[in-house]
């Protein structure tokens, strides 16, 4: 096994913005060999770890992360066309684009992904998500390298199709010129629209809105803001946002969970991917 390769038990809750989560054999990956090894047995990739709620028992799958040869923010080109490593963090990435005086990211100010999770997730706002600027995506698929059209991801709102089992590792990205005054302002309205979100440990919104309406909007309507099973809490600035007090468990948080869907008349999807839950989750 190549010295790099890191393949051992790991407390999943400090690899993911909630802090729940149990143990799995975690492979922390620098090439595409290593990702091929890693990507041989049964597997779960693991991006920022900001839209996940993961069992208090672990996973019983590999959890593949890429590692820092994945991220290459440095390569990051003024032209508006550049690929990019799925571990290189959006919040930098935008940032980087607004002071180049280029557009087209605004949108996802403040999302704590990194690209490969953003594009699975097809993360956004009502500002514009990944989708309006990826071109290409290459991806490891049953350890071959192989690359796809942006359109052949299908993606919508909060969803993308990948092929099974299949891991992005570099994505590519057209951007437009503008100016960084103009980036800024649209940036300023954005960061604005965001004051309102909770400060302490979630997973961002936890349900799919259910277009037209809003689910934070309807789990606020039926007074379950406050509302608690141990440390977790549906957050008293955003009835979207379950937050973690301190010491929540997964099994706190599905408590939660399900207390709100059986409180709130319209059906509520799951935005948040599960992992660990056997037939209850998507895991
Ligand atoms: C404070 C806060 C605010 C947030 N605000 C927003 C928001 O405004 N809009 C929004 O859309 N989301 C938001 N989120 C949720 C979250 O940031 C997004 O869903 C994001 O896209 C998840 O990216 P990640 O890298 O953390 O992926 P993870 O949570 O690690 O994984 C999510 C999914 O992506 C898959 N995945 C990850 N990497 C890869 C890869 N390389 N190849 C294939 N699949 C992969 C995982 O297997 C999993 O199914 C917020 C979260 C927090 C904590």
């Amino acid at each position: 096994m190549p010295e790099t390769l890191l393949a051992k038990r790991t407390r999943l809750a400090a690899y993911t913005t909630l802090k729940v989560g149990g143990e799995a054999e975690l492979w922390e990956v620098n090439s595409t060999a290593e990702l091929r090894e890693a990507s041989s047995e049964p597997f779960r990739v693991l991006g920022a770890g900001s839209n996940l709620l993961i069992s208090d028992e672990g996973v019983k799958e590999r959890v593949v992360k890429l590692g820092k040869s994945f991220n290459n923010l440095e390569d990051f080109s003024s032209s508006g066309e550049v690929w990019l490593g799925a571990a290189t963090p959006l919040p930098g990435l935008v940032r980087r684009a607004a002071s180049a005086g280029l557009s087209g990211w605004e949108g996802l100010l403040g999302i704590p992904a990194v690209l490969g999770g953003a594009i699975a997730m097809n993360a956004g706002t009502r500002y514009g998500c990944i989708a309006d600027t990826l071109q290409e995506v290459e991806l490891m698929v049953g350890g071959e390298i192989v690359r796809l059209f942006a359109d052949e991801l299908k993606l919508s709102y909060r969803h993308s199709e990948l092929p099974q089992s299949a891991i992005i590792t570099r994505a590519k990205f057209k951007l437009s010129s503008s100016s960084p005054e103009t980036v800024e302002a649209l940036l300023a309205k954005v960061d604005a629209a965001r004051k309102g979100q909770p400060k302490i440990k979630s997973a961002g919104c936890a349900f799919k809105n259910p277009e037209p309406d809003s689910a934070g909007r309807l789990i606020d309507e039926a007074g379950l803001k406050g509302l608690r099973v141990g440390d977790a809490m549906v957050s008293l600035e955003h009835g979207n946002f379950i937050v973690n007090l301190g010491q929540a468990s997964a099994t706190d948080v599905l408590k939660l969970i399900d207390m709100i869907r059986s409180r709130v008349k319209t059906p509520l999807a799951l935005e948040w991917q599960l992992w660990g839950f056997g037939e209850a989750g998507n895991g």
